[in-house]
């Protein structure tokens, strides 16, 4: 069962950006379109159908950014969480290159849009992807050619150790790769300056307006909310972990997945500089991975760790630090000043699902990587609203199972088998 909280959780973003109260649905509404869910999936299709001139409400439960996309590690990661070997066998080259090219029209999209729409969400290009271990330094080498033979992307660069300390100030790393077009941004900042840039271009937000049920009736749909009702003409369900009841069918393809990260005190100027020179956002390519960043006041950032079986650690502090201080162990001790969780929606084969029945159109199962996917299924289901659905017809070729045992068992299932992988991270 989904519950909310009227208020953004306590984290650094939250705690350090000023986010505008918007009114709660007040009587029973008619618009063209609804769109379930204010984090990124929801924000980014109202963009593109409001610039369009299309009469477009968001209606959020809480606050918008309240869930993900107010809380992850804002690393613009190009690729799709299952990397492009299973979108592939599913769709032939031809089309999953589609996909990839989606993903580079996003990330352009990412550095853009504050620009067009006048807000700042501190920007800062680059991606490292690094190795902890020796026998993984061939996968970076092989995506490296994959990614320039395949897929048109010759714009990674292999960097091995001799030169690594140009690049992240731990020794904990074989070698890496960088990718220029990758970023990381302040994920609330970016969240709030698209609900603005929405507002602008005249679509509404309706803050503390919980969606219960839906039906269609006729051509239109009606969405039951604990004000009232909404008619529209087109509902999309941008919920991610949080469908919950409100469409059991979408609810049985993905799981719910706890993840967690901290931020420490802010460090000097030079001390950030020597953990991460390139100033770019790292991941590793570990199965249970590590990913930082440092902030535009100089906080290194650090997540990871997932719990499969819901809640979160009591302290997100001591659960984080020894991962922290196993790559930077010059940070030993070091004040940390948040810490806080949230929940990516996880699908069977990590495949994004953005699909559409009549005119109920919905987006989920980013697996946990949605900076940049989120940005891409927004287009792709504000295009087929406006009436071009090619990209769309791609996506509904991936097919999407239950997770079997349901909501009950599945958590157990899933952590049973990732215990396997978990356990190829250290031998
Ligand atoms: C801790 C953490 C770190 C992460 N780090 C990264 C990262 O560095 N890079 C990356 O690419 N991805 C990352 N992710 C994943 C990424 O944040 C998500 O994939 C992405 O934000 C999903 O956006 P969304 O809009 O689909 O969902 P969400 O942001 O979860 O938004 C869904 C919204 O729908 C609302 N809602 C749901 N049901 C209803 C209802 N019935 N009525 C009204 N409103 C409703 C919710 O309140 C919520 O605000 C991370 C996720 C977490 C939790």
């Amino acid at each position: 069962m989904f519950l909310s909280s009227p208020e953004h959780v306590s984290s650094y973003y939250a705690n350090t950006c000023k986010a505008p109260y918007r009114a709660a649905q007040a009587g029973n509404l008619q618009t063209e379109v609804i769109i379930i869910g204010g984090g990124f999936s929801g924000l980014h299709t109202a963009l593109r159908l409001a610039l369009a001139g299309r009469q477009v409400t968001i209606i959020e439960s809480s606050r918008v950014g309240w869930a993900a996309s107010g809380r992850n590690g804002g690393m613009a990661i190009l690729g799709w969480s299952c990397d492009m070997d299973p979108l592939e066998q599913a769709l032939g080259q031809t089309d999953a290159k589609v996909l990839w090219d989606l993903m580079r029209w996003a990330a352009a999209e990412l550095k853009d849009l504050p620009l067009s729409h006048g807000f700042d969400c501190d920007y800062r290009p680059g991606h490292l992807w690094t190795s902890v271990q020796t026998k993984r330094v061939a996968g970076l080498r092989e995506w490296q050619q994959h990614a320039a033979v395949k897929w048109g992307y010759d714009r990674l660069q292999f960097i091995d150790k001799p030169e690594l300390s140009d690049w992240v100030g731990s020794e904990r790393y074989q070698a890496a790769l960088f990718d220029p077009e990758g970023a990381h941004i302040n994920p609330l900042k970016l969240a709030l300056g698209l609900a603005a840039a929405i507002e602008k271009a005249g679509g509404k937000i309706l803050e503390q307006t919980r969606a219960l049920s839906y039906q269609e009736v006729g051509e239109q749909v009606r969405v039951i909310t604990e004000h009232g009702q909404i008619n529209c003409d087109v509902l999309v369900l941008a919920c991610n972990s949080y469908i919950d009841e409100l469409d059991p069918a979408l609810n049985r393809k993905i799981l719910p997945v706890g993840t967690f990260m901290v931020a420490t005190e802010p460090l000097s100027a030079a001390q950030a500089r020597a953990l991460i020179p390139c100033n770019a956002c790292v991941t590793d390519n570990q199965f249970v991975l590590d990913y930082f960043r440092l902030t535009a006041d100089n906080r290194l950032l650090f997540g990871g760790g997932c719990t499969y079986l819901g809640g979160m650690p009591a302290d997100f502090a001591s659960a984080m630090r020894p991962n922290l201080e196993r790559v930077f162990p010059s940070l030993r001790g070091v004040g940390i000043e948040y810490g806080w969780g949230g929940h990516i929606d996880i699908s069977m084969r990590r495949t994004p699902e953005i699909g559409c029945r009549a005119n109920v159109y919905w987006m989920q199962g980013y697996s946990g990587h949605g900076v940049l996917p989120t940005c891409v299924s927004g287009r792709v289901v504000a295009d087929a609203i406006l009436g071009s659905s090619d990209h769309l017809a791609i996506f509904r070729r991936l097919s999407h199972a239950d997770f079997p045992g349901g909501r009950l068992l599945a958590p157990w299932f899933e952590a049973a088998g990732k215990f396997w992988f978990r356990l190829r991270d250290v031998i």
